[in-house]
């Protein structure tokens, strides 16, 4: 995968985009190149290194929430399949979502209700709520922030990425 990370003028880091949308960000001095790759990029007479990490120079407003789908696939990359009663990383296969407060006692399918467990910790817990079960859970869950969720799921191109990341 090759894309370009995009920064917020407050260095945050907002998107990911192809190396043609960077470059035109680039020309029209939009951004600047905050981290570039060893290759060379002709483009309107200038030669150019390829981005790997620009910056916007004005900054971008983006809403508090995000709307995400909620999928097992999106919430096993946000809980970093770790199951969040008994801790424990498994492979996918042996992963489920659990309803914190469960969908038969009237608990909605939203980020703030839903956990990564393992099979044996989401029988265990049944139709229990975590106070009923004793069953304390790891973290609060909550939406993910997107960026975050984009590059747990598509892995990072750029080590060069990290220092903005983590
Ligand atoms: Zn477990």
């Amino acid at each position: 995968m090759t894309g370009v990370l995009v920064l917020n003028a407050t260095y945050e880091p907002l998107s990911i985009v192809s190396v043609r949308r960077a470059i035109v960000l680039l020309l029209k001095e939009k951004a600047e190149i905050i981290e570039a790759t060893e290759a060379l990029l002709r483009a309107e007479q200038t030669t150019l290194p390829v981005p790997s990490v620009i910056r916007l120079v004005s900054y971008v407003r983006i809403p508090h929430r995000l709307s995400l789908p909620v999928t097992r696939r999106t919430v096993l990359a946000r809980d970093n399949y770790t199951c969040q009663y008994c801790g424990l990383v498994f492979p996918k296969a042996e992963l489920t979502i659990d309803h914190v407060v469960p969908r038969s006692h009237g608990g909605p399918h939203a980020w703030e209700n839903v956990v990564t467990a393992c099979l044996r910790c989401n029988q265990h817990k049944g139709s229990r709520t975590p106070e009923q079960a004793h069953m304390p859970l790891l973290s609060k869950p909550s939406s993910p922030r997107y960026v975050a969720l984009v590059l747990l799921l598509q892995g990072r191109a750029h080590a060069s990425w990290d220092k903005y990341m983590f």
